[in-house]
């Protein structure tokens, strides 16, 4: 399938979603995980309409980057190590992986501007997964407010790899309502309007429980380089 034959059945479930729950997809932002996928399937997604690309590691960022440019909003998805910071932080527009206050500490130091982050949330628990634990959320934002080149803008959160509907929107809300919890305060630093959640397998779920970030790769581009 063609990146744009695969984007038209998104873009009708995230209609179908929205309307569900009384949202307009102009709300939603979807990012084509092209972690995957060669350049050129990367460069067919931006020509089918997508303008935002997510990335998770250093490597395959900076080679996009390099062809793409700034043909796309870049945004860092995966696990972030501290020592690559510097060689991606003029690249990406928002980095959705900031767990951990040794990053905070590195980002501040090479940005030259503020930058977006959403804060990762272990929503599960399950050992595998990065994240902070939901409980250490609320200290953790109000520490960012050292750390004037970071704006935390949402929290950010991968669902378990489950069929398991009602599992998935429990955890879902569970972002949301800490997202509430933190917006509320008006923090200039921490505007945390916004939700990093939802993949392939249940971005119509996650949207109907929040979302504004989808981030698709499988669904949207495929999960093989050579297609
Ligand atoms: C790979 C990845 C995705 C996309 O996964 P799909 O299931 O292929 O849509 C989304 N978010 C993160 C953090 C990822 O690493």
């Amino acid at each position: 399938m063609s990146v744009k034959e695969n984007l038209s059945v998104i873009e009708n479930s995230i209609e179908e979603a929205c309307q569900n729950c009384g949202r307009t997809k102009e709300d939603i932002t979807v990012i084509a995980v092209t972690k995957y996928v060669s350049i050129a399937r990367a460069e067919e997604a931006i020509e089918a309409g997508i303008e935002h690309l997510g990335e998770n590691r250093k490597e395959g960022l900076l080679e996009k980057y390099e062809s793409i440019g700034t043909k796309a909003k870049w945004h860092f998805i995966g696990s972030l190590q501290s020592r690559k910071v510097k060689d991606v932080i003029d690249q990406v527009s928002m980095i959705h992986s900031l767990d951990r206050k040794s990053l905070a500490k590195e980002i501040n130091k090479r940005a030259s501007q503020p930058v977006p982050c959403f804060i990762q949330v272990n929503v599960s628990g399950e050992e595998s997964k990065h994240g902070l634990a939901p409980d250490d959320v609320e200290e953790f934002v109000d520490l960012m407010k050292n750390y004037e080149n970071i704006q935390v803008v949402g929290l950010m959160t991968m669902a378990p790899h489950t069929d398991n509907e009602e599992q998935l929107r429990g955890n879902f809300r569970k972002l949301r309502a800490l997202r509430d919890i933190i917006r509320d305060k008006h923090l200039p630093h921490a505007p945390c309007e916004s939700l990093s959640m939802g993949m392939s397998n249940d971005y119509a779920i996650a949207i109907e429980e929040g979302a504004t970030h989808v981030r698709i790769g499988s669904k949207l581009v495929g999960e093989e380089a050579n297609q």
